[in-house]
């Protein structure tokens, strides 16, 4: 895979070389088990993938190039580039200014814009009208585009899709910018909707199968679905793509499920699917998919805890989380500092994002065994000064 040129600071040596070692000895990435790190009273089984992924070392490399290469003009972000408070925090001192929130708050207004500043098109990707706008106003989009080429394949998967008459189903959190800008892109070749979940899978196939009157959808699915979308003559084909740091798991089994739909109302066979329902399984994300099944080897470990470490917006890292306290106390940081002590520690709720203490979070066993893991926008840096936090808190030397 191409080396990019990250700056040093968000590289981990220790991590660098765990992760050079297996991926020597595992070419073809068939063994999922984690990796320990033995440091006596504690043992660290580190998944075998986790961290930055190609989409985000490519953004990196591409916004800290902007800076060097644009000095005295005003640099923006359409919004954080990435899912991390460490990197947005670092483009932010360099003077890089943030245009939106994650949620499409207007932080800076479009019209102080002009020629002359540079705008940079995040990870996540953009609407096609602010591409638009930006043409408008003279900033070129496509020199400081560092939309991630695994979320313009679901683009270009839903245009071939929609070019042979199916309307899209996306999954995905409907405020996020990468569901945004999806909605966008395929919404302009095809009558598409958003699902953020099976409980709202099944509320749509209620209106495809008629069992709910069709008047109720326009004001139960209102925002999630696109201009003129007819829920009686839209849904007669579809084909479903997915944010891509969705739960792989969760998209399948709303794909099978909506397929299962179709299959019952038009009487297909395996056949003659086709028809209605498109394919679309090649639009998982490798790292997404690579991160996830890490997670599940590493499950299979015995262990007393996890510790999952990410930024809070991050919807990769929210579902590693989701993944692991399915199985064992699990705790969400975003930092080293978040271990306050032996006893303490600040733990988030990936749900309702709040911030609460633990207390007791390190049984007293010995060894004490920790799972880890971090999300693909997470420097292993950040990684590896958890790992030292820990050492220095059972007075250990890495
Ligand atoms: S998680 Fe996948 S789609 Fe998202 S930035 Fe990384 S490689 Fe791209």
């Amino acid at each position: 895979m191409k080396q990019f040129n990250v700056p040093t600071g968000y590289r981990s040596g220790l991590i660098s070389d765990i992760k050079n070692r297996r991926k020597e000895q595992d070419k073809l990435k068939k063994d999922f088990t984690p990796t320990l790190l033995d440091l006596g009273p504690i043992q660290i089984y580190l998944a075998r993938h986790f961290g930055f992924c190609y989409g985000v070392e490519n953004a990196i490399e591409i916004a800290f190039r902007t800076i060097e290469e644009n000095p005295g003009k005003r640099i923006f972000l359409l919004s954080e580039m990435i899912h991390n408070p460490k990197v947005n925090e670092d483009l932010q001192q360099q003077g890089v200014q943030f245009l939106q929130d994650t949620y499409g708050k207007q932080l800076i207004p479009f019209e102080t814009l002009t020629a002359d500043d540079v705008v940079i098109i995040p990870a996540f990707g953009t609407t096609l009208q602010i591409e638009a706008m930006l043409r408008e106003k003279g900033i070129p989009t496509e020199h400081y585009n560092t939309t991630c080429p695994f979320v313009e394949k679901v683009w270009n998967r839903s245009e071939q899709i929609a070019k042979k008459g199916y309307s899209i189903v996306v999954h995905g959190k409907p405020q996020h910018e990468e569901t945004r800008a999806t909605f966008s892109h395929a919404s302009h070749h095809t009558p598409t909707v958003v699902v953020n979940d099976m409980t709202e899978a099944v509320e749509l196939s209620k209106y495809i199968t008629g069992e709910q009157p069709a008047a109720q959808f326009y004001e139960a699915f209102r925002g999630r679905y696109s201009q003129g979308f007819d829920i009686e003559k839209d849904m007669q084909r579809i084909g479903v793509v997915n944010q891509t740091t969705q739960l792989a798991s969760d998209t399948q089994a709303i794909s099978d499920y909506l397929k299962s739909v179709y299959i019952k109302k038009y009487q297909l066979t395996a056949a003659n699917i086709a028809e209605r329902f498109a394919d679309t399984r090649d639009t998982l994300c490798y790292a997404t998919n690579d991160n996830q099944t890490a997670v599940q080897g590493m499950l299979e470990t015995p262990a007393d805890l996890a510790i999952v470490i990410g930024g809070y917006n991050s919807s990769n890292t929210s579902h590693l989380v989701e993944l692991c306290e399915a199985v064992l106390p699990t705790y969400f940081i975003d930092a080293a500092e978040k271990l306050i002590s032996k006893e303490t520690l600040l733990n988030r709720n990936w749900r309702t994002k709040e911030q609460f203490t633990v207390t007791g979070y390190l049984p007293d066993k010995e060894p004490l065994r920790i799972l880890m893991t971090s999300g693909a926008s997470c420097p292993d840096a950040v990684v590896e000064s958890v790992i030292d936090r820990l050492a220095s808190l059972y007075d250990v030397a890495i």
